[in-house]
């Protein structure tokens, strides 16, 4: 038996684009009989107290997971394990580009969009020496390929750049691609459901996740919710997260209904959407929302506590 997960950043609390993916990230596990383990990735972008709301919306939702609560922090050896190994094997070079640097080398023609242009990869001992005067080293891959597939549920075969990108930052953190790749192999995890804004991303870790020796675990990246002109729906858009409408007098299982049946399953339970949930089936386009139209629908006048 394999599993699946839901892995927040806690960056505040879960907008209920968020939670959509999770119930779904939830539906995917659940209906394929795998456990459901839960993973903070606070190796970046904390905030206090963060943590503890998004677990109670989870909660609050109906959604169980299995296992221990994982949390990136606690796992700082794994990830330095996994670049011991890479480096041995000559894969890692330091790198001392700034984002700058990046952003001006990658303007210049042929080089590819997206992609590490490669400015350290081949440095001189001397000019290693030279530039480590001037700011600590990034970690990176030194990537032995520019593309790689994975097979994903909703978009199928999908082939994307991989580029040596960074393993550890410069001020000693892992970064995502690699602490993510190292979590689900640790973890057991065989199935990846998570936002479509991270498709671009499987290619650069199915690949890492080969090169370590691990199983490439299958994706479903599923379609996010935009506001109304098309962007990522964010606070700046209203009402978006479960404590502002459920504030507003609905109660969480109405919005979990409202969650269900925007993805064209029955709202009455997680059990009934889980009876009838079929992948080939779920809506392909964004979710699109309209935050002063939630409480409308879910919370007759009367009993709208605003
Ligand atoms: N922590 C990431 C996020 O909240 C998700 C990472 C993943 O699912 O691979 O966007």
């Amino acid at each position: 038996m394999g599993a699946g997960r839901f892995a927040p950043s806690p960056s505040g609390p879960l907008h209920i684009g968020n939670l959509r993916t999770a119930v779904l990230a939830w539906l995917f596990a659940r209906s394929t009989a795998r456990d459901f383990y839960l993973r903070i990735e606070d190796l970046d972008r904390v905030r206090a107290g963060a943590e503890s709301v998004q677990i109670a919306e989870l909660e609050a939702l109906g959604l169980d997971f299995d296992g221990e609560l994982i949390r990136q922090s606690d796992r700082l050896p794994l990830y330095l394990n996994a670049v011991d190994n890479l480096r041995s094997r000559g894969l890692v070079y330091d790198c001392y580009c700034s984002r700058k640097d990046i952003a001006e080398a990658s303007s210049a023609p042929h080089a590819a969009p997206g992609a590490y242009p490669g400015t350290c990869r081949n440095l001189s001992a001397e000019q290693r020496a030279q530039k480590a005067k001037e700011r600590p080293a990034a970690l990176r891959l030194r990537a032995e390929v520019n593309e790689f597939s994975v097979q994903d549920e909703i978009f199928g075969n999908f082939t994307g750049v991989v580029d040596d990108f960074v393993l550890v930052r410069n001020d000693g953190a892992p970064a995502y691609n690699l602490a993510v790749v190292v979590d689900d192999a640790a973890s057991g995890i065989d199935q990846v459901v998570r936002g479509d804004d991270l498709l671009s991303s499987a290619p650069r870790q199915a690949y890492l996740a080969q090169l370590l020796g691990y199983q490439i675990p299958r994706y479903a990246h599923v379609a996010l919710a935009l506001n109304e002109k098309g962007q990522r729906l964010a606070k700046r858009d209203g009402a978006v997260t479960l404590e502002e409408i459920t504030e507003q007098g609905a109660h969480p299982a109405k919005v979990r209904s409202f969650l269900l049946e925007s993805l064209g399953l029955p709202g009455e339970n997680l059990q009934a959407a889980l009876a009838a949930f079929d992948p080939s089936q779920l809506p392909r386009d964004p979710w699109v929302v309209k935050p002063e139209n939630i409480v409308q629908q879910l919370v007759p006048p009367a009993s709208r506590n605003r």
